[in-house]
């Protein structure tokens, strides 16, 4: 037998003969989060002989401990509107009203249904490493109040939210996005008393790493410290911070199936769904530019991150590549970066947790592997639950959060005449977006509308010619970034993109040579921030506060990361590229015009980064 576990961040396997087990479970669930509460109820429901592990003192995790008691998106259904319905009848007794459910009911919910149907807990216990026979993970290791302990098990559940226990098997993962390797920013939860309520607010802290404890420490630190105040006014009465902090992202699992974002725009997607997850690119934070292109492309360039988009989960996204006796559910799912942003809502991760409990009992009840399991009859029994609902396969849909207005579906346009109306419109995302997928067949009519005389047809025309890749659009998208076109398009309920910067990630996107002066310009004259779109009166409070610039952030990231794009994709161009980056950001002074905030805020992390990220890229191109 293997003992694989990770010393000082490395991963460490030796051969351990037959050790003797301290106990005998048909299934472990590491981690009894938001996926695991609900992972280990239905495990013991269905009558497994289940064992929940957690580093903490409570079952729920992010939605109890991390005091994230709120449903954004995600679909409803399944044995967790049970448990909160259950929850809701304790209100009144010894539990007071929330802004959500109750997390302190719901936490003793959720012991009290998983020990009723004999469930055994273990919390302050945290997961040191796993046993395997050959890919097939046949028991762990753990250290809690008693020191080192261990079980054997037929299945391990790895709901630990940053697939731990994948870890220390060896399985694949991967973290953050592709330039920069940075995830979703992290956030500390501030807990307080509003009138007779409990609340909860939290804002962006930065970016962290919680595999590296350093970097963890550091972040926990700083962002607790945000909430410190001298005072605090009447109905934000400080009650505590939350003890878990606010990860929104961290590995993802490569799964037998795995699904990217890409593949999603392409339909490419798993057939054997077991829920669906629901909700938008929710990708927080403002750094756009160092996204993937295919974010951009629907983020920035169609400026339609509002737009929900309908998820198919399958077992295969649960199921670590080449490994048996281990499943992963909870925001550690098969997706990539880019889709974790909406892969990753309270609702399907709870959701996430029943299937891959429930898949665990069929398997074990057939007698047959995880990959076996007959898929039909393991939808059957989500749907009975309202687990798998296939009326929630719904989309793409404009939605709103709560039932502030009905959803509305998106039909993708085909029809020239609708194209031109949505084009010609101050919502033309749809539009753009439908050329996006139409591609070729609607270039003759772009080519047309860029030559007429409606001005707003034509921007967004050439917005949407820069997408399918027609450089016959970068005239008017050169023309777009000198005028520094600051008209906000009006799709998003939220982060409305400018028409300046979404030129600038198209022409660099279409690798245009001839735009680099006007957007070295941009990066180095110390004028340009004198312009009068930096100015609150013209951009909106939204696009500047008295601390941090929006609007002259997004400008500046855009050129400095479309500068880098155009210098990769033309070797000749890099000297004067990288001349020009380092005495944009050689000094201060950008962070500066950009930021008031200090060091350890939101706002200068994004500013900080653009220096990290030039760097990292200049120092790779003299290596090349
Ligand atoms: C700040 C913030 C705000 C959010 N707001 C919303 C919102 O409004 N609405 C919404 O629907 N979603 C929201 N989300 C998303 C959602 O809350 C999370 O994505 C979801 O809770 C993740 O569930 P999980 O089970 O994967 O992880 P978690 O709930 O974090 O559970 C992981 C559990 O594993 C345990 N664990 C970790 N490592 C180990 C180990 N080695 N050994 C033992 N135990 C371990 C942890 O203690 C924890 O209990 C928000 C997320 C954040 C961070």
């Amino acid at each position: 037998m293997i003992f694989s576990t990770r010393d000082n961040g490395e991963l460490h396997q030796s051969e351990v003969g037959s050790p003797v087990f301290d106990a005998q479970y048909d299934v472990i669930v590491a981690g009894l989060g938001t996926a695991g509460s609900i992972a280990l109820v239905t495990s013991a429901r269905l009558g497994l002989k289940a064992l929940g592990i957690d580093r903490m003192h409570c079952m729920g995790g992010m939605g109890t401990a991390g005091s994230v008691n709120g449903y954004y998106f995600g679909t409803k259904g399944g044995i967790y509107e049970e448990v909160d319905a259950q929850v809701a009848e304790l209100i009144g007794t010894v539990y007071t009203r929330s802004s959500a459910y109750n997390v302190d009911a719901k936490k003793y919910k959720l012991e009290q249904m998983a020990t009723a149907d004999g469930a055994a807990l273990a919390y302050e216990s945290t997961v040191t490493a796993v046993y395997l026979e050959g890919k097939q993970v046949v028991g762990l290791q753990w250290i809690g109040p008693e020191g080192l302990q261990s079980a054997s098990c037929k299945v391990v559940i790895d709901c630990t939210g940053d697939a731990e226990v994948c870890a220390l098997a060896g399985c694949d993962t991967s973290f953050g996005r592709a330039l920069d390797g940075r995830a979703q920013p992290f956030t500390s939860v501030k807990v307080f008393a509003a009138g007779d309520k409990v609340s909860w607010r939290n804002f962006d802290s930065g970016c962290t790493d919680q595999t590296d404890s350093r970097t963890l420490t550091e972040s926990i630190l700083h962002s607790h410290s945000q909430h410190l105040e001298e005072t605090y006014g009447e109905g934000q009465r400080l009650l505590h911070l939350a003890p878990l902090l606010g990860i929104r992202e961290g590995r993802l699992i490569h799964g037998e199936d795995t699904l990217s974002l890409a593949a999603y725009f392409e339909d490419a997607l798993p057939e054997e769904p077991l829920f669906y997850a629901y909700a938008d690119v929710d990708k927080h934070g403002r750094d756009h530019a160092f996204e993937s292109q295919a974010l951009q492309d629907w983020f920035v360039a169609s400026n339609l991150g509002a737009v929900n988009i309908s998820v198919p989960v399958s077992l295969g996204m649960m199921t670590p590549r080449g490994y048996e006796g281990l499943l992963a559910a909870g925001r550690c799912l098969a997706v990539d970066h880019d889709l974790s942003t909406c892969v990753r809502m309270n609702r399907d991760m709870q959701k996430s947790g029943e299937a891959a409990a429930t898949a665990t009992w069929l398997a074990i009840d057939e007698g047959v592997s995880l990959q076996e399991v007959p898929y039909e009859q393991l939808r059957d029994i989500l749907q009975e639950t309202g687990c798998y609902n296939p009326e929630q396969d719904r989309g793409y849909q404009f939605s709103y959060p709560g039932d502030r207005k009905p959803a509305e579906v998106i039909h993708w346009l085909s029809e020239p005449s609708a194209i031109r109306e949505g084009l010609a419109s101050d919502r033309p995302g749809v539009a753009i977006w439908s050329c996006r997928r139409l591609g070729q067949d609607v270039r003759e009519h772009l080519l047309q509308w860029l030559e007429g005389l409606d001005d707003q047809l034509r921007r967004h025309s050439a917005l949407a010619l820069g997408l399918i890749g027609e450089r016959a659009a970068l005239p008017l998208l050169r023309q777009m970034i000198r005028e520094r076109d600051h008209y906000a398009l009006k799709d998003c309920r939220k982060n409305n993109q400018m028409r300046g910067y979404m030129a600038i990630y198209l022409a660099a996107r279409l690798q245009d040579a001839e735009v680099v002066e006007d957007l070295i310009q941009l990066v180095t004259d110390p004028s340009e921030i004198d312009r009068p779109l930096y100015q609150p009166e013209e951009s909106g409070s939204r696009g500047k506060t008295q601390k941090y610039n929006d609007v002259y952030y997004q400008f500046f990231s855009h050129a400095t990361i479309g500068l880098l794009r155009i210098g990769e994709a033309h070797p000749h161009l890099r000297e004067p590229i990288g001349q020009a980056l380092r005495q944009a950001v050689g000094d201060m002074g950008y962070i500066q015009r950009i930021t008031q905030l200090p060091f350890g805020t939101y706002e200068y992390s994004i500013a900080d980064n653009i220096q990290s990220v030039i760097e990292q890229e200049l120092v790779r191109w003299e290596a090349s």
